[in-house]
């Protein structure tokens, strides 16, 4: 049990691009944020290579170098950047209780939730490897897909996500062999149709990966397994791209929270708001369909103006800095 329990304007969980953006917009805002970082200080983009899509990056950066900037900018507004991990939340009752490594205890006016998905990864040593090296293996085809042009690529899945990405791969990269572990899609018959209608992409049912291949430093080929066969064969490409899925971070919400099926908190659409007044969300912890990190700034900006605009509601004191139209 926490000594003293400390009181906070806003909260914000998480340190992606969400969480800092909001926190740029809620120091500015006069709100005192302070944020926590978790697990994984940067979030999903320290995984990531080169940031070729973000704007205002003409010459791309490198997702931790581009995470420890927008780290500086919300702590230039006076953000109180913290370790440390939110292990229990309580929003049962008027005040919103937070629990910070088991033991701290804070009060919250609002919250900003930004704790994003995780892709999900097949697991396997050699996969692994490569994505820490940032050798060849990535979950996100949008990020990472252009650094493959015109070479041969293995995509793993087979979900509507991983139609979408061999198709948007198909059209930067020679050829793209798809690995669907049964004998049928499991997206829906319009993606999956899309898919077989390509020329350059070869599917590869009932196709398992074995190992992902490399010379110590990148990726230079899959061995995949035929699990009806047991044939094992190899396949010569530069980059492994894993799509069977993500997990919202979003565990310690669901006895308050409205998520979907999958676990996506569910929002009021084009707001940030949650079905508990005064706590808000931001980026991939909902949102399934885009998983950009433009985006997902973008709703860090809006979950930071309505927890403004629920502050200047609810508390007196607090005077709003920002237009409500
Ligand atoms: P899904 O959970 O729908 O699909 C995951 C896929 O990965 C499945 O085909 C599954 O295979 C496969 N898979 C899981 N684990 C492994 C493994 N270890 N080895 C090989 N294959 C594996 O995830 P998605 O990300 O594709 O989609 C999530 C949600 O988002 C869905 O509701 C989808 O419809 C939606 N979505 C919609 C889009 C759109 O409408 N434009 C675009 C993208 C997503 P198996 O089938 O064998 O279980």
């Amino acid at each position: 049990m926490s000594d003293t329990i400390e009181k906070l304007k806003c909260l914000i969980i998480g340190s992606g691009p969400a969480g800092y953006t909001a926190a740029i917009y809620a120091a500015r805002a006069n709100m005192e944020p302070v944020l926590y970082q978790g697990t994984q200080p940067g979030g999903q983009l320290t995984t990531t290579n080169d940031v070729e899509n973000f704007p205002g990056y003409p010459d791309g950066i490198t997702g931790p170098a581009m995470m420890i900037e927008l780290q500086n900018q919300a702590a230039r507004f006076g953000t109180d950047i913290r370790d440390g991990w939110v292990t229990k939340v309580d929003f049962s009752g008027d005040t919103h209780k937070v629990w910070v490594n088991e033991t701290k205890e804070i009060h919250c006016q609002t919250i900003i939730i930004s704790t994003g998905a995780s892709a999900k990864y097949l697991g396997l040593d050699s996969e692994q490897k490569y994505l820490k090296l940032g050798g060849g293996v990535s979950a996100c085809a949008v990020c990472d897909g252009f650094f493959y042009r015109n070479q041969e690529v293995v995509i793993v899945g087979a979900g509507d996500s991983a139609c979408e990405e061999a198709h948007y791969l198909s059209k930067l990269c020679k050829k793209v062999t798809m690995l669907v572990r049964k004998d049928e899609f499991r997206a829906s018959k319009i993606m999956a149709t899309r898919v077989k209608n390509t020329k350059n992409i070869d599917i590869l049912f009932n196709t398992e990966t074995d190992e992902v291949l490399g010379d110590g430093q990148v990726v230079t080929g899959v061995r995949a397994i035929n699990n009806k066969t047991n044939e094992t064969f190899e396949i010569p490409v530069t980059g492994f791209f894993v799509a069977i899925g993500h997990k919202p971070n979003t565990d310690i919400f669901k006895n308050f929270l409205t998520l979907d099926k999958t676990g996506y908190i569910i929002n009021t659409p084009g707001t940030s708001k949650t079905n508990v007044e005064g706590v808000f969300v931001s980026g991939d912890a909902a949102d399934h369909v885009y998983r950009q990190a433009v985006t997902a700034a973008g709703t860090g900006c809006m979950a930071a103006l309505d927890a403004e605009r629920y502050l200047a509601a609810k508390d007196s004191d607090f005077e709003i800095s920002t237009p409500v139209y």
